[in-house]
């Protein structure tokens, strides 16, 4: 045996021994999980600690759920006149954890309803996140004896200041940014059939941002809960807008910088997208709280590579993203971890695994010693507006890329032998997208999506003066299809 083949081999085996270790770590920890879900149990068959200890409240809004997956509801402003901490202990809320407490199934938790009720075993997010010993499951008995009348501190809170985004990404709209906002207020709503970004939608739902030369009653309150908030905090996640353009994201990181919380685990979302000065004071501050706190992660998203990523979010460039991503691995905390939330759409397919080869290099270049790796990505799939899907694109464009993306994954899996690149659950993401793309749609959606996507994308290239064709020129072809219906 070769020197060279003696030492793969050696490699081989070490690899192959890893793998059973961490597949019986796997199953021991899906026991001690379930083990935690009979006590859950006990208390009722629909209770879901998320309801009393996970919240996301949009500020600039008055809106907040519990957990993320319900439709999101009004903040009375009498209720935080009364006391702040009903940003998140709204009357509504209290009420669904009462129907939780009597077992019965509040319908706003659709999502894990129908999880649960689908023929196979499934394990839905009320069972992940009821177990989960980060933020939860350890708070048992204070939510017992909170019931359902009782305020209690959320445990794990994400919060949006303001819509302020330099940014205006085709899937967003205009209460989440403000530079879509403008492009409203200037041009009105998009021509599809659903009028993208329909600013009397939002009017009657109660959904207008506070315009930021108005006083913000949800900003105060929050100020206010946030002294007595953050002691019970275990993750405080700030998403926007682009927090990093806002001075109460500045606020929180001073407060934590002055009042260290060792188990405070901070995350923030930025588009990574802003100026290099905003970059730069962010890895200073994430350097001088880094021993005041346990974590901090940034959260930023792309979904394609180069002039088609910056074509999807309008305003993006993407040599600065990159530049920016790989300065803040080099200059912030080194146990910051960076992860990429990717929203796969209809125009992601021809450039994403081009993306996922630009990710590898950076978790490559910045793997540290005996650690996590410090760069990691999630994969979902956009299903809203549904004219972006990649559904909407011809069978045999998807089933071939599809295939690709299967290959892909088996072959840059860490399974797959030393050189693989990506994990168990990023491989099963890439997986799960592989075959929701060869989902059909009735052909009466598929024809008004189809509709919907060419006058989208004519209105989208008249008023940013951005060509379809040229940026993607392999779906070219079903563009033009498209504005012919
Ligand atoms: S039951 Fe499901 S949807 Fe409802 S709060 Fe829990 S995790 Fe969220």
């Amino acid at each position: 045996m070769s020197n060279a083949t003696s030492k793969k081999d050696k490699k081989n085996k070490g690899h192959t021994e890893e793998s059973e270790k961490s597949f019986q770590h796997n199953l021991d920890n899906l026991n001690n999980m379930l083990k935690r879900f009979e006590k859950i149990s006990e208390v009722s068959p629909t209770f879901c600690t998320a309801k009393w200890l996970q919240s996301t409240v949009y500020l600039h809004t008055g809106l907040t759920h519990s957990c993320h997956h319900p439709p999101a509801h009004k903040i009375p402003l009498d209720e935080i006149e009364n006391s702040p901490a009903a940003l998140h202990n709204t009357k509504y809320k209290k009420e669904q954890r009462q129907k939780m407490l009597e077992g019965e199934r509040p319908n706003e938790c659709h999502y894990c309803w129908n999880i649960e009720d689908l023929p196979s075993e499934n394990m839905s997010d009320r069972m992940f996140k009821s177990t989960n010993t980060q933020w939860s499951f350890q708070h048992l008995e204070k939510i017992k004896s909170a019931g359902s009348k009782s305020d209690l501190n959320p445990t794990y809170l994400e919060v949006a200041f303001d819509n302020t985004c330099n940014f205006k990404c085709m899937y967003c709209s205009p209460d989440i940014s403000t530079t879509w906002m403008d492009e409203i207020l200037q041009n009105g709503p998009y021509p599809t059939s659903v009028k993208t970004g329909n600013l009397d939608w939002l009017k009657e739902q109660d959904r207008l941002p506070i315009r930021h030369d108005q006083h913000n009653p949800y900003v105060e309150a929050f100020w206010k809960w946030w002294p007595q908030l953050y002691k019970d905090l275990n993750t405080f996640r700030i998403t926007g807008g682009e927090p990093l353009l806002n001075q109460n994201t500045w606020k929180v990181l001073e407060f934590v910088n002055n009042n260290p919380h060792s188990e405070f685990n901070l995350a923030i979302n930025t588009n990574m997208g802003i100026q290099s000065k905003w970059i730069t004071k962010f890895c200073q501050v994430s350097n001088s709280i880094a021993d005041r706190i346990n974590s901090l992660d940034i959260y930023t998203s792309c979904e394609a590579q180069g002039e088609q990523a910056e074509y999807i979010r309008f305003g993006l460039n993407y040599k600065s993203f990159m530049d920016n991503n790989e300065y803040l691995l080099s200059n912030a905390y080194e146990q910051n971890r960076l992860h990429f939330m990717i929203t796969f759409n209809a125009l992601s397919i021809t450039s994403f695994l081009s993306f996922l080869a630009d990710i590898r290099k950076l978790r490559r270049k910045f793997k540290p010693y005996k650690m996590l790796d410090r760069v990691s990505l999630m994969v979902s799939y956009l299903q809203w507006p549904q004219f972006q899907s990649v559904l909407v694109l011809p069978k045999e464009i998807r089933q071939s890329y599809s295939a690709q993306f299967l290959n892909y994954a088996q072959e840059n899996s860490i399974e797959s032998g030393p050189d693989g690149f990506l994990y168990l659950e990023e491989v099963e993401q890439i997986k799960r997208l592989s075959q929701f793309m060869l989902q059909e749609l009735d052909e009466n959606d598929l024809y008004l999506r189809r509709k919907d996507f060419g006058l989208f994308y004519q209105e989208y290239d008249k008023r940013k003066k951005t060509n379809f064709s040229k940026v993607f020129p392999e779906l070219s072809e079903f563009y033009g299809k498209c504005l012919k219906l």
